[in-house]
């Protein structure tokens, strides 16, 4: 069976991306080959954060891996926080993000997003990209207790809801994350 390291500890992203991906390959987190390392982040990107994940492990271990980026893309704001979304006010708490993001979409009448997520994927000598993206509008004050980081302010385009007044699986079936999960387990289902 071949083995894909994941570049996370994330439990919940192991779980998804194990539960799509099912029986073809054996998928370990980082902790499962005791990498304890602060691997870097520091690129302007998606794709160049996720790519140095890969590649640090692809360096360090000589692996078969793959690593995602995340974040929100605001229109009106030239898509902030973007590859900031996760230390926005310049620390990691999400009240002050979420804070920063309404102070700074206060008089702005265009209010459209989009949350992205990258995975590049290393194997076989070859590197990949998978991309998932939903669209929606962020809202001038918090609603729903569910999720995580912005999901309070964001509605996904089609629906009247945030994505934290959204049961998991709900938000699951039609996140970012999702469709990129989807795309990189469809091309490994494909080999
Ligand atoms: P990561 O790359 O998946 O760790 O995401 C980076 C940051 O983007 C997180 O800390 C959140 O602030 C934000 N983010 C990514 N995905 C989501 C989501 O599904 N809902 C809300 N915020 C998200």
């Amino acid at each position: 069976m071949i083995e894909l390291i994941f570049a996370t500890n994330n439990a919940h992203k192991l779980d998804e991306v194990r539960a799509i991906v099912g029986d073809a390959f054996m998928i370990k987190s980082l902790d499962d080959i005791n990498c304890q390392d602060d691997i870097p982040e520091t690129g302007d990107t998606f794709e160049e954060n996720a790519k140095q994940k890969t590649d640090y492990l692809v360096n360090k271990y000589g692996l078969y891996c793959f690593g995602d980026d995340s974040g929100l893309e605001i229109e009106a704001i030239n898509n902030e926080p973007g590859v900031y979304s996760a230390r926005y006010s310049g620390s990691r708490d999400m009240e002050r993000n979420i804070d920063l993001v309404l102070e700074k979409l206060a008089d702005s009448e265009n209010r459209k997003a989009r949350f992205r997520t990258v995975i590049s994927l290393f194997l076989n000598e070859q590197q990949h990209f998978f991309e998932g993206a939903i669209t929606g509008t962020i809202i001038s004050e918090r609603r729903g207790a569910e999720g995580f980081g912005y999901d309070p302010i964001f509605i996904p385009d089609g629906y009247d809801k945030t994505f934290a007044e959204m049961s998991v699986d709900e938000k699951n079936g039609i996140s970012h994350r999702s469709i990129a999960v989807k795309a990189l387990t469809g091309f490994l289902k494909s080999l």
